[in-house]
């Protein structure tokens, strides 16, 4: 018999290895969830809850953050978002690489009415806002047009972005400069918000182009987030060194600066970026028109030869894979150079961007594109100011074959960078996966195990969490999690998703 002295809750998660999520050793603990939240963290023996999850020999940590997700794009569509879920991931944000929904409110309601799995946070995207104001024109923004730029971010802020991401890689982005984004940072920054760049380059350019975030940083006196940092290309391999240096010189004179990355080798994206930035203004009708000029179509045609050889294509065609390719599926999983082979061609950088233009040509996709090097990727890993981040989406399982991070991300870094490299200790990257995103979002009830905090967390086993999604087959769960709970509910209960949508959309100051 239960008597009123005896204190009862929603859920008891018992004797599990908590992590708290600040960096910390662990020590083992109950946690007592009641309405949402963490309503007790220790021992009472008394305790009732319909369910009880025995998490003994498990870490209890608190749901992972994912700084840098794509995953608005297809949320409404697929609401549990099981990919992120399976993941152990409870907060998402999106709107990252300068494209975001718009207005963000209208979005936000949207989201509310459909439900969705993890929690999720915006941000609003300056190539959504440019292309509101100036499609997609290859030139700077006049005054007047700034000031509709810095209205529509300032709108953005007011229905709860945490701040701008820019994309100066694509299009229109890639025509703005300096004083244009430092004009509708600043407006970010009265509304306390920060600044996240997915930067000009980062292949040859890279210095340049983290100067550049930095001094966007300085001018417009935000923080600033470097997006899925990394070095492109063989030639650039190594400057994380220099990278990371510049970022710790910046922090020491008082800029708040901070990177996130996803473990993996390889980038994924459109297949124009490896276009000349000028060849793709006013959209793919234009294109079109330029790849029909012969003379245009050789420039284009150098700029990818370029871009094979020394930034994304890795040096050679056959680093490109292709990842969705609609116009034509079954190229889906093969890479440029046996595509070129297809077409009765030696698989030469030359030819290899004359049957790319051919495919863009006829509709666009995306690539994946092995060009990153692992001792980078451990150097930048290890760094205290880099957080763990997919730069994933939403995913329909089973469609296409996108890049293995949609997947696997956390737990690759917890089974192969932890457990088996040492790359870092386990408090420091659930520190990276949980508080840290926090503290940059100013989530002030989240990324840690406390009382009061909302109970998003996730309980995995340390010893057998592995991510399974591979290049060939990237539709696989993770193994090793078993329970992940967001605002209190059980959303993968031993390993299934249990068909509850309790993620809440975040809005910045509430
Ligand atoms: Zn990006």
């Amino acid at each position: 018999m239960i008597s009123c002295a005896t204190p009862t809750y929603d859920i008891i998660i018992k004797n599990g290895k908590v992590f708290d999520g600040s960096g910390s050793a662990f020590f083992i603990s109950n946690i007592y969830i009641r309405d949402g939240k963490i309503a007790y963290v220790g021992n009472q023996p008394k305790a009732v809850a319909p369910q009880i999850i025995d998490a003994t020999g498990l870490v209890i940590a608190p749901g992972f953050i994912d700084m840098h997700t794509h995953s608005e794009r297809k949320s409404l569509d697929f609401s549990p978002v099981e990919n992120y879920l399976q993941q152990g991931v409870t907060t998402m944000v999106g709107g990252n690489c300068g494209s975001s929904p718009f207005p963000i409110g209208d979005f936000f309601a949207k989201t509310d009415s459909t439900g969705i799995g993890p929690n999720l946070a915006l941000l609003v995207g300056h190539n959504t806002i440019r292309r509101k104001v100036m499609g997609t024109e290859n030139r700077l923004a006049t005054e007047t047009e700034i000031k509709e730029m810095q209205s529509l971010v300032h709108s953005a802020m007011e229905d709860g972005a945490f701040g701008m991401s820019t994309g100066l890689k694509y299009i229109p982005g890639a025509y703005s400069n300096l004083d244009e984004v430092v004009a509708l940072a600043s407006v970010v920054s009265k509304n306390d918000g920060f600044y996240a760049t997915h930067m000009r380059e980062e292949g040859i350019g890279l210095l340049e182009s983290v100067e550049e975030a930095i001094n966007i940083g300085r001018q417009s006196n935000l923080p600033v987030q470097i997006s899925h940092h990394k070095a492109v290309g063989k030639s650039m391999w190594g400057q994380s060194i220099k990278t990371l240096e510049m970022v710790d010189n910046a922090r020491k004179k008082g800029l708040e600066i901070t990177l996130d990355q996803y473990p993996y080798t390889a980038t994924s994206t459109t297949l124009k970026v490896v276009f000349p930035a000028w060849s793709l203004a006013g959209g793919h009708e234009k294109l079109k028109e330029r790849l029909d000029d012969p003379k245009q179509r050789q420039k284009i045609k150098d700029g990818i030869v370029w871009n094979i050889v020394y930034d994304r294509g890795g040096g050679d065609p056959a680093s490109i894979v292709v990842a969705s390719y609609p116009t034509e599926p079954s190229l889906n999983g093969l890479n440029l150079a046996e595509i070129t082979q297809s077409k009765g061609f030696k698989p030469t950088a030359e030819n290899a961007a004359e049957v790319l233009m051919d495919m863009v040509y006829a509709g666009n996709g995306s690539g994946i594109y092995h060009c990153l090097n692992e001792d980078d990727v451990r150097r930048i890993m290890a760094h205290p100011q880099v957080m763990h981040a997919s730069d994933g989406s939403t995913i329909q399982f089973n469609h296409a074959l996108p890049h293995p991070r949609n997947y696997g991300t956390f737990p690759r870094v917890l089974g192969k960078y932890v457990r088996d490299l040492n790359v870092i200790s386990l408090e420091e990257a659930i520190r990276k996966m949980t508080s840290f995103p926090a503290s940059i979002l100013g989530l002030s009830n989240r990324g840690k195990i406390k009382n009061d905090f909302w109970a998003d967390l996730v309980v995995f086993n340390p010893k057998t969490i592995m991510d399974m999604a591979t290049w060939d087959k990237p539709h696989q769960y993770p193994s090793g999690i078993s329970w992940v709970i967001v605002n209190g509910k059980v959303a993968i209960d031993h390993g299934e998703w249990t068909n509850i949508l309790s993620g809440k959309v975040l809005k910045r100051h509430e």
